[in-house]
């Protein structure tokens, strides 16, 4: 399984291998503790969050791409501050989960990534801008590639060990 992971990483994600850590260690991964994209990827967003968003920031935040566009959502986390909505910020849970156990040494690291700490810029143009740009960074497809990877191992460890029928 270790060894998998490593040669795939190699031959699959070639471009973001500057991205990990280099170690002696395989992945220190346990089989059951294997995150999988199916699991992770699923949709999280809480719809109560549009509404807080629409309450208090629906000037600043880009909220006919957040209401449209569903892609974001297998990530996207919205950070409420209860003590002042308007200053609430976003993002991302994939990144916040997985950066450090992935080992992604992609510098700067973006507060989408830290928990707790999120981004908000002062205009709805900008905000989107911060969300694209995000979806396309190299440490955050780079996290999304590990997942979709331990995915497809997952699926195949099964078939392997499905039971034949003839
Ligand atoms: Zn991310």
């Amino acid at each position: 399984m270790q060894k998998w992971i490593a040669k795939s990483r190699k031959t699959h994600i070639a471009d973001n291998a500057n991205l990990f850590k280099p170690s002696e260690q395989p992945l220190s991964v346990d089989a059951t503790d294997i995150p999988v994209w199916e699991s992770v990827s699923k949709n999280q967003f809480d719809p109560n969050w549009l509404t807080l968003m629409e309450t208090h920031q629906s000037s600043i935040l880009p909220m006919r791409k957040l209401k449209r566009t569903e892609d974001y959502r297998s990530w996207l986390v919205y950070n409420f501050n209860e003590e002042d909505p308007k200053a609430s910020t976003f993002g991302c849970r994939l990144c916040q989960d997985y950066y450090d156990s992935f080992k992604i040494i992609a510098r700067p690291r973006s507060r989408m990534s830290i928990k707790g700490k999120g981004v908000l810029r002062n205009n709805a143009h900008a905000n989107a801008k911060l969300i694209n740009e995000h979806s396309d960074s190299s440490a955050h497809s780079a996290i999304v590639e590990q997942l979709k990877l331990q995915f497809r191992q997952t699926v195949s460890d099964k078939m392997l060990h499905a039971p034949i029928v003839i």
